[in-house]
């Protein structure tokens, strides 16, 4: 459903990612992982190209996105077959997810509207139902202030899983989070791998990785330096590097 090849984005002196191959078919649970700073948000970012790769191809269920198949750049000219891909892809960050001045369900509510053109009452219906589904019902009508951390972050899944993305994307969304309150969001990142979803997840969360991902690809200075079955990854690593990090944080 993904393919990434030879994607590199480099800033000023630093090459944040260099070469970096990853391939997601439908259905997978990849966790990505790696020391801080090596490339990960970058990644995910240039995966949804709110940043510009400099080099390589991403391909979304089979359509190459963001560049003609000659390699050109396709934002250079008007950028449509960008916007018309990216609601493929849902995202969810760390942390700054939801408009403040939008209750949560009115923040499921309009980018069905906004992006997929979605009449409100559809609209309204589908945040319902997903509101509902995630514990989330009762708090429909509240101001993300009025949400606790863990709380915001599931309205933030709900309003991802509204558009009806082929993949989601997650970087470290617990990091942010009271220790209480990570594991709802677990839970809930969880039971979107049962019900099948594809997901590219940025996580810390050493226990996540080995239990609900079917894959581990660790990154280590804009590489992914080792990609396989998360147990094999977790028990076996190939790459000393990650033998060391695995100690480190586990
Ligand atoms: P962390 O685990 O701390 O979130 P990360 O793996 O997500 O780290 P990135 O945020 O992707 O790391 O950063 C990769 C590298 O690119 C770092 O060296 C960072 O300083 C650099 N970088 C990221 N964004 C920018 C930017 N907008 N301008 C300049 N350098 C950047
Ligand atoms: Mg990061």
């Amino acid at each position: 459903i993904l393919g990434v090849s030879g994607l590199t984005k480099r800033f000023r002196g630093t090459t944040a990612l260099d070469q970096v191959y990853l391939d997601i078919a439908k259905g997978e649970v990849v966790a990505l992982i790696g020391p801080s700073g090596c490339g990960k948000s970058t990644l995910l970012r240039c995966l949804t190209w709110l940043e510009q790769p400099d080099d390589g191809f991403i391909t979304i269920e089979g359509k190459p996105f963001g560049r003609e198949t000659n390699g050109t750049v396709v934002r250079r000219h008007g950028g449509r077959q960008i916007d018309a891909m990216r609601p493929r892809i849902g995202m969810v960050f760390q942390q700054l997810n939801l408009w403040p001045h939008l209750s949560a369900i009115e923040n499921v509510i309009r980018p069905q509207m906004v992006v997929l053109g979605r009449p409100r009452e559809e609209a309204t219906q589908r945040a319902r139902a997903l509101l509902a589904s995630l514990s989330l019902a009762d708090k429909a009508q509240h101001y993300p202030d009025a949400l606790s951390g863990g709380q915001r972050q599931r309205v933030a899944i709900a309003r991802a899983l509204a558009m009806d993305p082929a993949l989601m994307l997650f970087d470290e969304p617990t990091s942010a989070l009271d220790p209480e309150l990570v594991g709802e969001v677990l839970a809930l990142l969880r039971e979107l791998a049962g019900t099948g979803m594809t997901m590219l997840v940025v996580t810390h969360e050493i226990g996540f990785a080995a239990h609900v991902a079917d894959r581990i690809a660790f990154m280590d200075k804009g590489r992914i330096i080792e990609d396989g079955p998360a147990a094999q990854v977790m028990n076996r690593p190939a790459d000393p590097r990650v033998a060391a990090f695995l100690n480190l944080i586990g």
